[in-house]
């Protein structure tokens, strides 16, 4: 056993501390979390700032509309938080959040994060910490919390002991390059549609060789990205 005996710790830098955990406080993740199998700190960005109006924004150098965060507020909120992890700044300018990214967060101490507002924060601080930058998809959010919210519940599942049956994690999408196989369960028939067929056959492996068939197809007409890259790694293996 590598890992240390401190539950994986969740730190978030932020100006609206109170909404968490939120959504994380609930369900999976709040259950695990009140378990101890993880830990959820939040930082008050506004607590680091200095001057007598607690400001921790301003006017944007060059002009142009909305407030930008201050480099020293920020700055200071950073140095002042002792906590595990990689320092990663939630921005739509980041690199794409994917499973491979979840995972290797969720093997290591934890993760802190800085969570935007307005325009967002001055440049020269994310240089100065060399803070990794992650976006939650090319669209814009009204601040970095709820994309917080969503790497660190991606996160938080695959921490030991969280989730009932390990084989939900191995099965389910982008854990390989291929997007899941449709789900059913009851009522057997529903307003004329049927469950089909073979998955009521009790044969383990057509019904493995139709869930194989039904996750290719998905991919090939919805990603076709994902569904290259499936064809490069298969290809190479039966080259190896
Ligand atoms: N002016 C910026 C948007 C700022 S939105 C731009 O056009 O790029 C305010 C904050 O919301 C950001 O600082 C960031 O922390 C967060 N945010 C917005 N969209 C996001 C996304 N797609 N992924 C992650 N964080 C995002």
């Amino acid at each position: 056993m590598t890992r240390s005996m401190a539950a994986w710790t969740a730190t978030v830098l932020t100006l609206f501390p109170e909404m968490f955990p939120g959504p994380l406080g609930h369900s999976l993740a709040g259950t695990a979390l009140q378990a101890g199998l993880w830990r959820l700190e939040t930082v008050d960005i506004r607590g680091f700032a200095r001057d007598k109006h607690r400001s921790v924004d301003d006017t944007p150098f060059g002009g142009g509309p909305g407030m930008v965060m201050r480099a020293d507020v920020v700055d200071a909120a950073i140095a002042g938080t002792q906590a595990p992890g990689p320092l990663v700044y939630l921005s739509p300018r980041g690199r794409p959040l994917d499973q491979a990214r979840v995972t290797e967060l969720a093997v290591g101490p934890g993760v802190r994060l800085l969570c935007g507002r307005f325009e967002g924060v001055d440049e020269r601080v994310l240089e100065a910490h060399a803070v990794e930058e992650i976006s939650l998809g090319d669209f814009v959010l009204s601040g970095g919390e709820p994309a917080a919210i969503a790497l660190i519940d991606a996160c938080v599942r695959l921490l030991p002991g969280v989730v009932g049956a390990a084989e939900t994690l191995v099965e389910e999408s982008f854990t390989g390059d291929l997007l899941e196989y449709p789900h059913y369960t009851r009522p057997q028939e529903w307003q004329g549609r049927a469950v089909p067929e073979i998955l009521l056959s009790g044969h383990h492996e057509k019904v493995r060789q139709w869930r194989q068939a039904r996750a290719e197809a998905a991919t090939r007409e919805r990603r076709p990205d994902l569904w290259q890259r499936y064809l490069a790694r298969q290809s190479r293996a039966k080259e190896a």
